[in-house]
C-alpha cells in the first residue's frame, strides 16, 4: 500500500513571525537582516511585498536597498523563531507521532497509519493543517502530499504561499518531470553543473536516463537521485526523538589543487570546518576533541588528534586546532591532496558552557560576536538550503578551491 507523506513548508517563517507583533508592517516590502544597520548585513528572510521587489535571501542590505530603497529592515529573533517552530511541530504531532523536522521551517509527515482518524485524507489533514496555523499561530504553510518525501518536498515547493499540492502516481509525471533538475532534493551544484554538462536539465531527463549511466556519471549519489526522479524514494520518515545524536561529524575532500603553504591549507580547513560546526550546532553538541587526515599526493596518510579546551562548536576555533595540528605533524611544503577534519568526543551544549570562565571579558565579547556570526550563517542555510553557502572558498591569493569529491559523514551508533 502507498504511504501518505506531507511536506509542510512554513513561508517566509522569519519574516512571518516578525510581523505578527507589527501588522503595521503586513503590505510594505520587510525583510530580516542580520545586521540592519550595516551596509554589508545580510537578507535572512523577507515578506510576499519585499519579494515583488524582487529581494533574494543571503544578498547584502546594500543591494537590497538598490532594488527597494523603501525596504524595513528588522534585526533576527532567533530564540523566537525555535519556539514557534516547537509550537508548530506540536500541532503537526497531533496528527501523527511520525514527524520529522528537516529544518526550522520544514517538517515531512507520514499520515498513513493516522488519516483515517480524521475522516480525511492526505490533502485533507494538509488544509487542516494550513486553516488550524492561520487560526492558532497567524503563519501560512504550504504543503505537498504524495507518496515518498522527495515527492512530498517537491509538492511544498510547487505553490506558495499558502496552498497543497498533490503530487499522485496520476499525476506526477505532469507536475514532477518538467522541474528543473535542481530543485531535486540533494542535487548540489557540482552535481547540477554536471548533469547540465550532459543535456540533462528537467527531473524527467534525469528519470529518462538508464541508471548506471548516471552511477558513470555521478557515482552512489547517482543511482539515488535516478530513483528520486522515478519516484522510487523510499525513506521513512523518522521522528526526531528516534534519531540518535552523532558520535563525532567529520568532513573531507580531495581537492582539484593540492594544497601548499599555510594560507591555502587554513582556506581548505576552513571550508571543512564550516559545515562541521554547521551540523555541531544543528544537533547542539560541542566537541571535546578535533582530528585530522592528511594524504599527500603519494597517498600517504597520516591521522591526528588533539584535545579542545573550551569544547566548542564555532567554525573558527575548530579551524585553529586543526590548524595548529597541521602545522604540528606535516610539512607544509609537502603538497596535500586530501584533508578530513572529524570532531569527536562530542558533548551536549549544556555541559560545556562553565568551561567558558576560563575567557577574560574581552576574549567573552570576541567569542561571542563569533558565535553571533556563525549563528547568522545557520539562518541563511536554514532559509536557503545548504547550497547557499560553504561550497568553495577563496585562498588569499584569489584562487578558488574547489574540491572534486567531499563528504560529510555522521557516525550513528
Ligand atoms: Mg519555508
Amino acid at each position: 500500500m502507498d504511504r501518505t507523506i506531507l511536506h509542510c513548508d512554513l513561508n517566509s517563517f522569519f519574516a512571518s513571525v516578525e510581523l505578527l507583533d507589527r501588522p503595521d508592517l503586513w503590505d510594505k516590502p520587510v525583510a530580516v537582516a542580520g545586521d540592519p544597520e550595516a551596509r554589508h548585513g545580510i537578507i535572512l528572510a523577507k515578506n510576499e511585498a519585499a519579494k515583488a521587489y524582487q529581494i533574494k535571501t543571503a544578498e547584502t542590505v546594500w543591494q537590497a536597498r538598490r532594488k527597494c530603497p523603501d525596504l524595513v529592515l528588522l534585526p533576527p529573533h532567533h530564540e523566537k523563531y525555535r519556539e514557534y517552530s516547537k509550537k508548530v511541530n506540536l500541532i503537526y504531532s497531533q496528527y501523527t507521532d511520525l514527524v520529522e523536522p528537516f529544518s526550522i521551517d520544514e517538517s515531512w509527515l507520514d499520515v498513513t497509519g493516522s488519516m483515517h482518524l480524521f475522516g480525511t485524507d492526505g490533502k485533507g489533514i494538509a488544509d487542516q493543517l494550513r486553516q488550524r496555523l492561520k487560526d492558532e499561530l497567524g503563519l501560512s504553510i504550504s504543503v505537498g502530499v504524495s507518496f515518498n518525501k522527495v515527492f512530498a518536498k517537491l509538492g511544498s515547493d510547487y505553490k506558495k504561499p499558502d496552498a497543497t499540492t498533490v503530487i499522485s502516481r496520476e499525476n506526477y509525471q505532469q507536475i514532477v518531470w518538467p522541474l528543473p533538475v535542481t530543485e531535486l532534493l540533494f542535487v548540489g551544484r557540482t552535481a547540477a553543473r554536471m548533469l547540465e554538462k550532459y543535456g540533462i536539465n528537467t527531473i524527467g531527463d534525469l528519470a529518462a536516463l538508464p541508471e548506471h549511466q548516471l552511477v558513470k556519471l555521478l557515482g552512489k549519489q547517482g543511482s539515488k537521485l535516478s530513483a528520486y526522479a522515478r519516484g522510487l524514494d523510499n525513506s521513512p520518515v523518522i521522528p526526531a526523538d528516534q534519531m540518535p545524536p552523532p558520535k563525532s561529524v567529520g568532513n573531507g575532500m580531495t581537492f582539484r589543487e593540492n594544497l601548499i603553504e599555510l594560507e591555502r591549507v587554513r582556506s581548505g580547513l576552513e571550508l571543512l570546518t564550516d559545515a562541521v560546526a554547521a551540523r555541531l550546532r544543528q544537533e547542539e553538541l560541542l566537541c571535546t576533541v578535533v582530528q585530522v587526515t592528511i594524504r599527500d599526493t603519494n597517498f600517504k596518510t597520516i591521522t591526528r588528534q588533539k584535545p579542545i579546551a573550551p569544547a566548542t562548536n564555532l567554525a573558527r576555533e575548530i579551524t585553529g586546532t586543526a590548524l595548529e595540528l597541521v602545522k604540528s605533524s606535516w610539512n607544509l611544503n609537502t603538497p596535500i591532496r586530501m584533508l578530513t577534519v572529524t570532531a569527536q568526543n562530542l558533548i551536549p551544549e549544556g555541559e560545556g558552557s562553565e568551561q567558558l570562565d576560563i575567557f577574560g571579558e574581552s576574549e567573552k565579547g570576541d567569542r561571542a560576536r563569533v558565535e553571533k556570526l556563525e549563528r547568522t550563517m545557520d539562518a541563511i542555510r536554514a532559509r536557503y538550503g545548504q547550497k547557499s553557502i560553504n561550497i568553495g572558498t577563496l585562498s588569499n591569493d584569489g584562487q578558488f578551491i574547489e574540491p572534486i569529491r567531499d563528504h560529510i559523514s555522521f557516525k550513528d551508533h
